[in-house]
Formats: structure tokens, sequence, C-alpha cells
């Protein structure tokens, strides 16, 4: 029984973050428990399906899986690569960015790919071309363990140097070109890292974009594998997974410790270490508001977040509609970075689109997702309403109604991109931005958790380390969203208990034998 027994680190959350960390110590011989409040583990990599297609929620492509590449590496190290199955994106183009004009620009794999296709199209700016790709790279040395490397500095922080986060990327973009065209075509898959031209910082583009430049891939058959996989590898060394666990306040040791955590069910859980995968501000409320330094608590409440979704979700009648072997990031604008603070009524202004890889099909999508950035705000009627398959309510007609509503523009927005669609369309369902904020725990369903903002570096900078010795942070907060910014957190964080120059190097080593 898990309730009687005492483990050295308890982790509260199983997104990849948490079931990285949870994997990475299990591996160096501690007893772990990973405590999810919701029925399927993983955060934004569950997964869920409509006539008997497999929908992701979360993770649409993954970056930097090439052989040899960092997530590559680090998915060798955590024993889940081999299971995983994958589906290359076009080397011609892994992203098409579409415009209002109808007009369209691909992403191609590898910095030439990339290069070329645009050289192409704007023959006059090849050297604004070639600098920009220069300069993300330039920026991605400057992260250690981005490179699986140790860094000069022996702490466990993975950013080196403090005056690269404060650069501005639309900023930097325009110092390179004054091509408005040529500027949102290179930064074209903003709506990745919710990009605003006043906060979005040049590094978390470059990490970003190099790693979809270094091997972007599909999961065939849903997101969820991974999730699975990493389960496998913690119960391989012994720890432990238990679901359904919605972890609500902890008790406190008389030196300030943390005892242990409860849930909403009654049950308590001890250990000596606290990992949370659990956003920032919500973690701090769980753990009490008087444990923390006023000021710190007063921040990370305060900070803002990045916006959240609406989702469609389409079926095809059989054979309808051909697969896409890339995502389509389709604007209804000029101005690509403007979207999160676009108010305006025609909506939505953007949207991303993909059709899922199947194992049952290489030709024919059996399905569509299509995303578009809706402030959780919209939803304010049903703000006290929770429903997940763990704690399921029903929020009504009335809400149904609304989500039709906005089904119908997203429709309309797709038909007018790939006329004769609705033929083909079986059914559409559609998720809301309080349905990420229920499933994944991030205040109004925010996308990507707290938003980077290169005038506020260190404001919105979270370090793994609480003032409460015994708890970590772990997730897309700590060091960058995205499955391979959450995998390296996973790592970030274990550092702070075993030694990082030995495990960089077992990761190494496992590399060498493949
Ligand atoms: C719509 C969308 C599209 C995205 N697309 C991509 C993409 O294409 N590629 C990519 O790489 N990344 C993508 N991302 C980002 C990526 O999915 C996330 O950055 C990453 O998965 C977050 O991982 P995490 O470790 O921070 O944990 P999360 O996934 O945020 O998971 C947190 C976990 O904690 C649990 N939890 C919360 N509160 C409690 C509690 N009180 N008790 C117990 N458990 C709790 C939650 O249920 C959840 O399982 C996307 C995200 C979204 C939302």
């Amino acid at each position: 029984m898990q309730e009687n027994k005492h483990y050295d680190f308890i982790i509260l959350g199983s997104g990849m973050g948490g079931l990285t960390a949870a994997a990475v110590l299990a591996k160096n011989g501690y007893q772990v428990l990973v405590l999810e409040k919701n029925h399927q583990i993983g955060g934004s990599l569950q997964v869920f399906s409509r006539d008997k297609c497999v929908f992701d929620t979360g993770v649409h492509y993954i970056g930097g899986l090439d052989k040899g590449e960092n997530l590559y590496q680090l998915f060798n190290y955590l024993e889940i690569y081999p299971q995983l199955k994958l589906q290359r994106l076009d080397d011609k183009g892994y992203d098409l960015i579409r415009f209002n004009d109808g007009t369209s620009y691909l992403h191609g794999q590898g910095y030439e790919n990339f290069q070329a296709n645009l050289i192409e199209q704007f023959p006059e700016e090849e050297g604004a071309i070639i600098e920009f790709c220069k300069k993300i790279k330039e920026i991605c040395a400057y992260f250690p363990l981005y490179n699986l490397e140790e860094g000069d500095d022996k702490s466990t922080n993975y950013i080196n140097d403090p005056e690269i986060l404060a650069i501005g990327a639309w900023d930097y973009v325009s110092t390179l070109t004054s091509n408005e065209r040529l500027k949102n075509v290179l930064l074209g898959s903003g709506p990745l890292y919710a990009a605003s031209k006043t906060k979005t910082p040049l590094y978390e583009v470059a990490l970003i974009m190099n790693s979809y430049l270094k091997g972007s891939y599909r999961p065939i058959d849903g997101g969820s594998q991974i999730a699975k996989a990493m389960s496998k590898t913690i119960r391989k060394y012994k720890g432990e997974i238990i679901k359904h666990k919605h972890v609500t306040g902890a008790e406190f040791n008389e030196n300030g410790t943390i005892k242990s955590v409860h849930c909403k069910d009654g049950s308590s859980f001890t250990a000596n270490n606290f990992i949370s995968n659990i956003h920032p501000a919500v973690t701090l409320q769980i753990f009490g508001k008087e444990n923390f330094k006023p000021a710190f608590y007063k921040r990370i409440q305060r900070l803002e977040n990045t916006i959240s979704a609406f989702m469609v979700y389409i079926t095809f009648k059989k054979d309808a509609f051909e697969y896409l072997n890339y995502n389509s990031y389709e604007f209804f604008s000029d101005d690509t970075w403007s979207l999160t603070e676009y108010q305006g009524n025609d909506w939505p202004q953007m949207l991303f689109v993909c059709t899922p890889a199947t194992s049952k099909s290489k030709k024919y999508a059996e399905s569509m997702s299509v995303m578009s950035y809706l402030e959780s705000s919209s939803f304010e009627e049903w703000q006290n309403t929770y429903n997940t398959i763990s704690e399921p309510m029903d929020r009504g007609t009335a809400y149904e109604a609304f989500k039709k509503e906005k089904e119908g523009l997203i429709l309309a927005k797709i038909e007018a991109r790939y006329p004769g669609i609705k033929e083909k369309i079986h059914n559409i369902y559609s998720s809301s931005p309080i349905t990420y904020r229920d499933y994944i725990g991030s205040p109004d369903g925010s996308l990507y958790g707290i938003a980077k903002d290169y005038n506020k570096v260190l404001a919105t900078t979270i370090n793994s380390k609480t003032s409460i010795s015994n708890l970590t942070l772990t997730g897309q907060n700590i060091v960058f969203h995205g499955i391979l910014g959450v995998t390296i957190s996973g790592f970030v964080t274990s550092f702070e208990y075993i030694d990082k120059s030995k495990i960089l190097n077992e990761i190494k080593a496992y590399e060498n034998e493949l």
C-alpha cells in the first residue's frame, strides 16, 4: 500500500517534465512515486479518440529527433526511443506559412533546405536569411545543456549568459531586414510559442526553431505513446505512478520542510523530497502562501501566462482527404506576430492545421486538428465548472451551443483554405480553453505556461529550486515549453540531486553504443 510507504521523491503531475525527473531519479536508484490527478498520464501528451480516430491534445510535432540530436539522445538515455512510432515530416517543408493573400512559404528541414526555399522566394534577401540562420545556431550554443554539455559554470542552471535572454526576437529580425513579409515568414511558426513582438525573446525562438530544423517528427497513432514508454522505464526501475490523485495540500515538519502531500480523496503520501510538475502559481497555492516569501508568492501569482486555444477536431469520411506530411500555419492577416493581442470580431486570425499520422494509411488522413488562439475569458460563463474523465461534470447545453458557434467560424475559414473540405467531413468535435485548464491545471488554460518576456528576464525566469529546501519545480515553466524543453527541465531538476557530469557522460555513452 503506497500510502504507508516512504519515498525518496514524490513527483506531483505526470507531464513529460515530471515523468523525465521520475525516470532519471528512479534510474539512479531512488524510490519515486508520481501522483497524477487525471485518468491518463502525460499532461499535454494525453490523447482521446472519436470515431476510432486518435487525437493529440497538446503535442503535434516534436523536434530534435534526428539521429544524434539532443532529444534523440535524451530519449535513448530514458530508454524510450526504440519503442516510439514516428513519422518524419517533409524535408522540403515541415511547416507551411500561408498569408491572407493565399501566398505560402515552406520552412524546409535542415538549415540548407530552410535557406534554399527562402532564398528562392526572396533572392534579394539572401544575406538576411543566411544571417538569421547563423544567429539561431549561435544563440543555441549559449545553452550548454541544450547541447548536452556541462558548461563552464558548475551550477545546474542551463543558461550561461543572461544577456542573451534579453534580446527580442522581432526586434532582432527587424535589424536584418525591412522586408515585412520576410520577417513574418522567418518567424511564421510563432503560434508554437505564442509570439509577441514586445515580449518573445530571441533565445526562445532559436531553441525551438533549431530543434525543428534538426528533425521534425509526428507521433504515429498519438503522442501518448511517449508517456506510456516513460511509464515503462519508471516501472522498470521500481518507480510507481498513481492516477486519480489530485494533490490539494501538504503537511510540514517542524523545521519547515514538507512531510507529506494529501489528495482530494483524503489519501496522503510521505517522502524526503517533492518535485512539482504543476504550474508554479498553482504549486505555491498547494504548498501554502504562508510558506513562501510574500514578494516571491506575489510575483509568481502575477506573472502573465501565454494565451489558451480553441481546438477543432475533424474526422473525415473514408479516403476523402489526403494526408499532409507537414503542418500548416494559416494566417488571415499579414502580421503573424500580433495575434495574442488580437481582439477583433473576425476571429480567428490564425489556424494551426495538421493531419495526425496513423498506421492505417499513409495516403489519406483520418482526421485533422485545428488550433486557434482564444482567451479563456470567452468562456467566462463556465469558469466555475470543472470537467475531466476523472472528475466528470456536464457543462450544459449552452456551453455546447457556444462551442458549435466557434466551430462554425473556424470551419468557414478552413473551407476558404481547403475548398471542398466540408463535403469530406464525417464529424466535428471541439475543446475550449477551460478544457485545457481542467485537464492540465494551468491557469486560464494557458498553452505554454508563463510567458517569457525579454524585458523582464529575471522576473519571468523560474528557478527549479524553491525556498522550501525539499521542494523543487520542473516542467515547461522552468526551461522552455515543448517536449524538448520539458525533457531538459526534468534533467535540470534531477541535477539538483544527482551528479550532472555522470549523467551527461552516460547520455553520451548511450549514443556511442547505438
Ligand atoms: C495545444 C497545445 C499544442 C502544443 N503543441 C506542441 C507541439 O506540437 N510540440 C511540442 O513539443 N510541444 C507542444 N506543446 C507544448 C507541450 O505539450 C508542453 O510544453 C509540455 O507537454 C508540458 O509538459 P510539462 O512537463 O510542463 O507538464 P504538463 O503537460 O503541463 O502536465 C502537468 C501535469 O500535472 C498534472 N496536475 C496538475 N495539477 C495537479 C494536481 N493538483 N495534482 C496532481 N496532478 C496535477 C496535470 O494533470 C498534468 O498531467 C503544445 C501544448 C499545447 C497545450
